[in-house]
């Protein structure tokens, strides 16, 4: 499909197809960065199109138009190409106004104190039809947006920043230490500060494996991808 009309259907609201998708895949071509991601099923990780891991074999791509989506679906953040650091999709501008609007709002932190119903309230639409919009154009509800956003912001702070752990959790909207550290226990199999200490320490490591998989995965995803 002519990249045109590929740009043409997500601005029509509709997921890239997968052929487009895998081929962007396989150009890590930077225009479709952030437009969507890829979950590798052999490793249960995801990836932005650009992640210079070794490229997965078709049957096992699974294709979503947000990190939310991915993350929702079980996938876990790739540590190689940091799907916190993706652009945010131009896809989402202007597509659907109410759907900009609303991600705009959670980014935020919209639903750090309110609930979904009245991120409706405000953007002036029922709550069910949001949650169907965003079902539609993100492949997340707004509560799974707002967690992947929380998530992939301290992820962000963890690697980029030296500051506290507390801290991050806090910034990052986590309501306690506790639910931040069981939250990247279970996503990154690892804890926080351990994020911070394989950033520091694998710089330009050649032996580390394609994606980084954390332990529990890591048998299954040690051959070719
Ligand atoms: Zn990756």
């Amino acid at each position: 499909m002519p990249v045109d009309r590929a740009i043409a259907d997500i601005l029509a609201g509709m997921m890239l197809d997968f052929q487009t998708c895998y081929r962007a895949l396989q150009n890590r071509d930077p225009r479709y960065d952030g437009q969507f991601f890829t979950g590798v099923t052999s490793t249960g990780i995801f990836c932005r199109p650009v992640c210079p891991a070794v490229r997965p074999k078709p049957e096992n791509c699974r294709f979503f138009p947000s990190a939310a989506a991915a993350m929702a679906a079980g996938f876990r953040p790739c540590l190689r190409c940091r799907p916190e650091s993706a652009p945010h999709s131009p896809a989402w501008n202007g597509v659907k106004t109410t759907v900009s609007r609303a991600l705009k709002l959670i980014e935020q932190g919209a639903l750090e104190q309110h609930s979904v119903g009245r991120l409706a309230q405000r953007l002036g639409v029922g709550e069910r039809y949001l949650r169907r919009l965003f079902a539609t154009h993100v492949g997340a509800s707004p509560a799974a947006v707002d967690r992947s956003r929380r998530v992939l912001l301290a992820k962000k702070l963890i690697t980029d920043s030296t500051r506290p752990m507390a801290d991050i959790a806090y910034a990052a909207g986590f309501r306690s230490i506790r639910q931040f550290n069981d939250t990247f226990r279970k996503l990154y199999g690892r804890p926080p500060t351990a994020l911070r200490t394989a950033h520091l320490g694998g710089r330009g490591s050649k032996s580390a494996p394609p994606c980084q998989p954390t332990p529990d995965r890591e048998s299954a995803s040690r051959g070719p991808l």
